[in-house]
């Protein structure tokens, strides 16, 4: 496969092509687990991004190639923005958890099975990444 631009040479960070926010650099294993079939077929070897932004349809995208989100698992079937992709907690979950000061268990839950190895964010996150930044995120915009 011929490939005429070669932006996405380097590894880390990129800019999304549509919203030009940044993005971080994705996994071969995360890209199997989240693209829905038949599209995961058609994955070619080479470095993807995640586009984070829940306004863009952007999913994966390298050089030559864009999966939108709809394509991706994690956007198929609830309409609710999660947080924590591998134990099924919502955005919305934990700002009310925030609201009735109940996070900090949620949070020591996800930190416990994070320590024991038991999460599963390659698979289960679209971004591949652990999600206890987004929760740290979410605790800075309740502070203030
Ligand atoms: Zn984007």
């Amino acid at each position: 496969m011929s490939c005429c631009c070669n932006t996405m040479a380097k590894k880390g960070s990129t800019l999304c092509p549509e919203c030009h926010q940044k993005c971080f650099s994705v996994s071969r294993q995360t890209m199997l687990h989240q693209v829905q079939f038949s599209d995961n077929q058609s994955i070619v070897t080479g470095d993807y991004a995640f586009c984070a932004n829940m306004d863009c349809h952007v999913g994966y995208f390298s050089a030559c190639h864009i999966f939108s989100k709809n394509k991706l698992r994690a956007f198929q079937s609830n309409q609710t923005t999660m947080l924590c992709h591998c134990f099924g907690i919502s955005k919305l979950d934990y700002k009310k958890a925030l609201q009735s000061n109940t996070a900090e268990t949620i949070k020591a839950f996800v930190v416990q099975q994070t320590k024991d190895g038991l999460c599963a964010c390659e698979s289960r996150n679209p971004s591949g990444r652990c999600c206890l930044a987004d929760f740290r995120q979410m605790e800075k915009a309740h502070d203030c």
